[in-house]
């Protein structure tokens, strides 16, 4: 996997864990559901699914505008490789975004 191909998945990589919570309560509220111990949380299990999909949704979408911005030159870009920067991170010594291509720390000028 080349550098490109790991920062889409570091940007995707919310919305996978999303699907994934999604994915693991559907099975949970009808293939695991007739387990005794497992029958008594599905009345609230069954919210799980609508939610975890509506935060994929949402994380897929933020992150596909992101790499949009960031392919139109409107994203600030990492000044070592040119790849998308992601969210800005508070630290003692100062504010930074950390590169998702290379992972580098791009110090964010006050
Ligand atoms: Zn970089």
């Amino acid at each position: 996997m080349n550098r490109y191909a790991w920062m889409l998945f570091r940007a995707y990589l919310p919305a996978m864990v999303a699907l994934a919570v999604a994915l693991g309560a559907m099975l949970w509220t009808s293939a695991l559901g007739d387990i005794d111990v497992l029958k008594r949380l599905v009345p609230y299990a069954k919210w799980l699914p609508p939610i975890a999909l509506l935060a994929a949704l949402l994380a897929g979408g933020i992150a596909t505008l992101r790499m949009w911005r960031w392919q139109r030159g409107e994203e600030p870009a990492c000044s070592g490789c040119g790849g998308a920067l992601g969210r800005l991170r508070h630290a003692p010594t100062g504010d930074y975004r950390k590169c998702m291509c290379c992972g580098g720390k791009q110090p964010i000028s006050p």
